[in-house]
């Protein structure tokens, strides 16, 4: 289990280190993990000229699964564009043709006041979205700004989807739902365009193979209106690019902490890359405030979907309930009577929780 380890820029390094800590624990248990380190985004910038520099694709490309922290900072904003820190990213993701995003949205009991929702609405909350991340409108041809036939601009974007970029996607949504509550909502706009009206004809196809998970159809629209009204209705939600890039966010906002969300991209074979959703977080960088839950999550989805370890990733889910249910909290999610901690403490909580 050949891990590359890419702590990137701001906190990164920080809450990669706890994460790291999490995964010896269970390497001195007798699980064979082995951590090899990159740079990436600034950081590549900093040590090679490049966002995603050679030295580091070739460690990622042998890899088994990549742990990332998280890209960006300040410093790097008025670089061109190509040698930009979030370039590292997108690089990454084609590169290992990464083309089913994971995003859990978990609200842990003891962090329902967190919500802008009211908490019996959102306590308990535990989705995943199931986003394709290669195809859709966002990579679609043709495209581009044009002077039409009347001499007016003209902005063009093209959404396409193919038979097997759709069933792809759709056995990762059903196979996820088998591991937990075997439920999949797929999400499309059918009623009026007809990529996915394809998009719900194969997911109706390819749920014919998955007889123990229940198939649902929602208008995009609906889904975003029922994420917030009833958002606990939700088990696994599979759906395209650019529907999944707006729900996504909207339902990582229903748990009003972002300090605690993992995510991960997904190949063909199951190889990953495992990361928080939230960013390199800069106002806060090297001052041990960062909250690391989300990355020590996120380790837990790389035990889970590249190595399937379940039992160990339960674990590592159970120790992070068991620190909040302890009262201990990072800056970001703290509130009266609860114990304030820092980054470096809050991972030897999971530790000694685990
Ligand atoms: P951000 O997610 O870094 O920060 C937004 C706010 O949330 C900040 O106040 C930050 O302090 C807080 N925050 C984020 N993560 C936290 C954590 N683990 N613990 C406690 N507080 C946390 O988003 P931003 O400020 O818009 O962007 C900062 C930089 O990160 C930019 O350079 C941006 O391009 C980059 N970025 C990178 C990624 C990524 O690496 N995947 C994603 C988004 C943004």
């Amino acid at each position: 289990m050949n891990v590359a380890v890419l702590a990137g820029d701001g906190i990164g390094p920080e809450i990669t280190t706890q994460a790291i800590k999490v995964l010896e624990v269970f390497k001195k248990e007798g699980l064979d993990l082995q951590f090899e380190y990159a740079p990436i985004g600034g950081a590549g910038f900093d040590a090679y000229g490049s966002p995603y520099p050679e030295a580091t694709q070739n460690i990622c490309r042998k890899a088994d699964a990549v742990l990332l922290g998280a890209v960006g900072g300040p410093q790097y904003d008025n670089l061109d564009r190509p040698l930009r820190p979030e370039r590292g990213l997108l690089a990454i993701r084609k590169d290992l043709n990464l083309f089913a995003n994971l995003r859990p949205a978990i609200l842990y009991p003891e962090l329902a006041n967190a919500s802008s929702l009211k908490p019996e609405i959102v306590a308990g909350l535990d989705i995943m979205i199931v986003r394709e991340l290669t195809g859709d409108i966002y990579f679609g041809e043709p495209r581009g700004i044009q002077t039409n036939d009347k001499g007016e601009q003209e902005g063009i974007n093209t959404m396409r989807y193919c038979e097997s970029e759709i069933k792809r996607i759709a056995h990762i949504a059903f196979q996820i739902a088998q591991k937990r509550h075997k439920k999949v909502c797929s999400v499309d706009k059918a009623n009026v365009l007809e990529t996915t009206e394809l998009w719900r004809q194969i997911f109706t196809q390819i749920s014919k193979e998955y007889p123990d998970v229940e198939l649902s159809h929602m208008y995009v629209d609906n889904a975003a209106m029922q994420l917030v009204r009833a958002p606990k209705q939700f088990d696994v939600i599979a759906t395209g690019n650019i529907f999944g890039d707006i729900l996504s966010d909207e339902a990582s906002m229903l748990t009003g902490s972002i300090g605690m969300l993992p995510s991960a991209s997904l190949n063909e074979t199951g190889k990953g890359l495992y990361e928080p959703s939230h960013g390199s977080a800069p106002d806060i960088a090297g001052q041990d405030k960062a909250n690391p839950l989300a990355t020590i999550l996120s380790a837990a989805m790389m035990l889970r979907y590249s190595f399937h370890q379940e039992d160990a990733a339960k674990r590592i889910e159970t120790a992070v309930q068991k620190v909040l249910q302890a009262g201990l909290r990072t800056p970001d999610i703290h509130e009266d009577g609860c114990q304030l901690v820092g980054c470096n403490n809050m991972g030897d909580a999971v530790v000694n929780a685990l």
